[in-house]
């Protein structure tokens, strides 16, 4: 099979996810990053929050990390993560799931994220299959139907006869949300060998070699989309 056609497909961060827990002080439940990470030392031992803000009345909570542990335990890069706030740590801690299980708080991935895919709009019609690798640069979940609507430019229901048709072949089910990196092919219409067989004979071989090289590191034949998040997932 050739599988020469590839595509790359970016689910890139526009937000941190929001922190869902109620206020002590007020009826608000959303909770950003204040950007802020406290340490606490008492003699050798450390106590690390992260530092949260209640989106309606701005109330500054905190989300324990690290409870009177020994200083030696901690990294010394991480420790001065902590110390500096960070960015990159804030955010490490703001996604972390594992994070949010142990404090019972949920995370509101909604609007974090935009998908940008280089798909070449013929992807569809060519009968050579198509593999499109996706990469999250946030572990966002994204429910897969959702995803391949956006990056094919089609309605849900298109997808769901695209996948029925064995046109789209997918490492998981449609309705299951990923939220790391996976790849999916899609092939052409109808029968696969008799439609390449008379595309073959249809076209000429170079048309069809920088065809078949769009969309990797050919120069690019269209502008990349942007499609952004604004329902949840
Ligand atoms: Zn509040």
């Amino acid at each position: 099979m050739n599988t020469d056609r590839k595509a790359r497909w970016a689910v890139r961060q526009s937000a941190l996810p929001t922190v869902v827990r109620p206020c002590p002080d007020c009826s608000g439940t959303r909770h950003r990053p204040s950007g802020k990470i406290r340490v606490n030392a008492n003699g050798k031992l450390l106590d690390v929050w992260l530092l949260l803000s209640c989106a309606a009345c701005d109330r500054t909570s905190k989300v324990p990390i690290h409870e009177r542990v020994h200083v030696s335990t901690l990294e010394p890069a991480r420790r001065v993560a902590y110390e500096t706030n960070d960015p990159q740590m804030v955010r490490e801690l703001t996604i972390s799931r594992s994070l949010a299980a142990r404090n019972g708080y949920r995370l509101d991935w909604t609007g974090t994220w935009e998908l940008e895919t280089r798909t070449p709009l013929y992807a569809l019609d060519d009968p050579t299959p198509l593999e499109v690798v996706v990469g999250f640069e946030l572990p966002a979940p994204v429910r897969v139907e959702r995803l391949l609507a956006l990056g094919l430019g089609l309605s849900r229901a298109e997808i769901r006869r695209l996948v029925g048709e064995g046109r789209i072949h997918l490492p998981m089910a449609l309705d299951a949300k990923a939220h790391q990196d996976f790849e999916l092919t899609i092939h052409g219409p109808g029968a696969v060998d008799a439609a390449k067989h008379s595309k073959l004979l249809a076209a000429p071989s170079g048309a069809r070699t920088d065809l078949g090289r769009a969309g990797s590191s050919g120069p690019p034949q269209h502008l990349p989309r942007q499609a952004a998040a604004t329902a949840g997932a």
